[in-house]
């Protein structure tokens, strides 16, 4: 519908432009210069036999004069005569029957002219068509120019779809700069091998799938790794963003992805790559309300059929990257379109050690950098976090002068991706500072002296951008993959370790567990809701999560009545935990206070330190 209109917008104005041009413009440029005059004007030339040649039409008289009779104009600035710029005069035609006396006494040449007999529809053709025809190449020669970039923009190029064509000089990656992702890894060397050896696929009967998904949280690499295949199979890559294609005009969005198929066809073998499909390929049926978005559903159908229609045995090969797989239509993950998915995880302990060694590789490390101890304080990093410690860490090495990365660089760039950077200007009070360093080792010691808890990495009251004023940092001494009902609870105990330790201190409480309260609310909700960890529901989910990727996004399933249950049951565990952390920092007074006091003191101290001091 809205192509349609479009259309007839450019036809429009491609009329009247040819409407102006034909009636007002061509004569100018390209006919006589016609002078009308009267028939007795025309009649004194006769006589005073001025008149060179006469030429009679149906219903006009044009004639022109003899040489020496053209009038002269005189040029305005030089006074110079010049012949008048009228080549031919033109007179109606008169019933005048004794016309041919007097041209035959004036001595001028004459002929009656036939009108040539042109039918009128070919008339119609020649003067609309040939201009439209002159158009139409004019226009597709621009927008060809545009589309190589030619003009510097890619506004003008209507209904292109701008992919890029990215060969493999152009991208520059190969799998060596994807580290760890192994099973993806495999799965699309596959796709290249399919590329470079369709025949091999073809003898067996196989046909690969004609697209495959790579799906997973921002930043592990998604777009990386389409890029390394298409550096890999060294066949053209077309690759665009979805968002690309609804960014442009009405309509335009569907005309993008019909002409990057018609490209890759006549490419193929090559791979088209779709980042962030999601923003095209969102479920069609979102409630009633929306009314649904006219131009992403065009888009949507228009890629749907494209993936239809094309031969997957001609070797072209669909990859589309998304980190919301269930926002997608059904429809895209039916066979024949997305049925393959890759799922492209967050790094495990081995993939973060990997990651950062391979972006350390564009730095100067110093001898001896343990990777290994950054990899195992990043848990849950995504390589795209990993990639920024290294970058930070060499910025860091920059700033004091030094031209290798050392160990306290990454550990400090670690910080500033978890917490920010430092806030070296804050003043912050005595008093005030004693409260955070005792809220801090609160938390330390309840970590410190429960069992199934982390190991404390390191303690500190120095202020973070982030707007944390302290904070512990713990680190497993293993990746865990799992959580047992004890860990998650002893979780919540330290979380409210710091609260306890202000109030047994001085009395009072502050502001400062704001953090710590939200996070131990977060996990007691979640072992009722989802993990089912309480004795009062046992194993109902009443919550579930709508993006695998994004843990905050759940949506709440029940009734108004265990709503008010389920907070019960959070409000008494996390109660019970903070009774824990009070009771374990009751036993150990003296001990707050010694470490805290040495904190206060040093402000950062280490996790070896910490247990020194606890031991002491
Ligand atoms: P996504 O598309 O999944 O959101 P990207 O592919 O854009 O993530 O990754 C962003 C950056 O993070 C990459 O350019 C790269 O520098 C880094 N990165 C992510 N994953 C990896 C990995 N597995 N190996 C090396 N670098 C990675
Ligand atoms: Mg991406
Ligand atoms: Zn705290």
């Amino acid at each position: 519908m809205h192509i349609k209109k479009g259309k007839i917008f450019y036809v429009a104005i491609a009329v009247a432009i040819i409407f102006v041009l034909n009636y007002f413009v061509f004569p100018v440029l390209f006919g006589d210069n016609v002078e009308d005059v009267t028939y007795d004007e025309f009649l004194s030339k006769l006589s005073s036999r001025s008149i060179s040649e006469v030429q009679i039409e149906a219903d006009d008289i044009l004639y022109t004069l003899k040489e020496d009779e053209i009038p002269k104009d005189k040029t305005p600035l030089l006074g110079l005569a010049t012949p008048s710029s009228v080549d031919v005069y033109r007179t109606g035609l008169m019933d005048d029957p004794e016309l041919v006396s007097k041209l035959e006494n004036s001595g001028a040449k004459f002929a009656r002219v036939r009108e040539e007999e042109v039918p009128p529809l070919l008339a119609l053709l020649i003067s609309y068509g040939v201009p439209i025809a002159v158009m139409i190449i004019f226009w597709r020669f621009l927008s060809k120019q545009i589309a190589k970039g030619g003009f510097g923009g890619n506004a003008m190029s209507f209904g292109k779809s701008n992919a890029k064509i990215y060969v493999k000089a152009q991208t520059g990656k190969t799998f060596a700069d994807v580290a760890g992702q192994d099973e993806a890894k495999e799965a699309l060397t596959e796709i290249v091998d399919f590329l470079h050896n369709p025949k091999k696929y073809a003898a067996i009967g196989a046909t690969l799938p004609k697209g495959a998904l790579l799906v997973g949280p921002p930043g592990t690499g998604k777009t990386l790794l389409a890029q390394a295949v298409a550096g890999e199979a060294n066949v053209p890559f077309f690759s665009i963003s979805g968002s690309e294609f609804v960014e442009m005009f009405v309509g335009m969005g569907a005309a993008k992805v019909r002409d990057l198929f018609k490209q890759a066809n006549e490419k193929a073998p090559c791979i088209v790559f779709i980042d962030e499909i999601d923003t095209i390929g969102k479920r069609r049926d979102t409630g009633p309300i929306s009314g649904g978005n006219d131009e992403r559903e065009q888009t949507l159908n228009q890629l749907l059929t494209e993936m239809d229609g094309f031969d997957g045995k001609k070797g072209v090969v669909i990859l589309a990257a998304t980190n919301r797989p269930d926002s997608l239509d059904k429809a895209l993950l039916r066979p024949g379109r997305f049925d393959r998915r890759i799922p492209v995880e967050l790094p495990d302990m081995r993939g973060r050690e990997a990651i950062l060694r391979v972006h350390a590789k564009k730095v100067n490390i110093a001898d001896g950098v343990d990777f290994k101890a950054i990899a195992n304080a990043t848990s849950g990093a995504s390589g795209a976090e990993l990639a920024n410690i290294i970058n930070e860490a060499a910025l860091r090495a920059v700033k004091f002068g030094r031209i290798e990365v050392e160990q306290s660089d990454l550990e400090e760039s670690v910080e500033v991706i978890l917490a920010g950077y430092q806030r070296k200007g804050v003043v912050i009070s005595q008093s005030e500072k004693e409260i955070i360093a005792y809220h801090e080792v609160g938390h330390a010691l309840v970590a410190a002296l429960q069992k199934n808890s982390a190991p404390v990495h390191k303690i500190t009251i120095i202020p973070r951008t982030s707007g944390a004023l302290g904070y512990t940092m713990q680190v497993e001494e293993d990746e865990k993959f799992l959580m047992t009902k004890e860990e998650a609870f002893n979780k919540i105990v330290t979380f409210t370790g710091g609260r306890a330790a202000e109030k047994l201190m001085f009395g009072t409480i502050t502001t400062g567990a704001a953090n710590d309260i939200e996070q131990a609310t977060k996990i007691a909700r979640s072992m009722i809701t989802r993990y089912g960890m309480s004795s009062e529901f046992g194993m109902v989910a009443f919550e579930t999560l709508n993006n695998p990727y994004l843990s905050d996004d759940t949506s709440l399933t029940c009734s108004a009545e265990t709503a008010s249950l389920i907070d019960k049951e959070v409000v008494s565990l996390v109660a019970k935990a903070y009774e824990k952390a009070e009771g374990i920092l009751k036993e150990n007074m003296q001990k707050l206070n010694s470490i805290s006091r040495y904190l206060i003191d040093k402000e950062t101290i280490t996790g070896d330190e910490f247990m020194d001091l606890l031991n002491m």
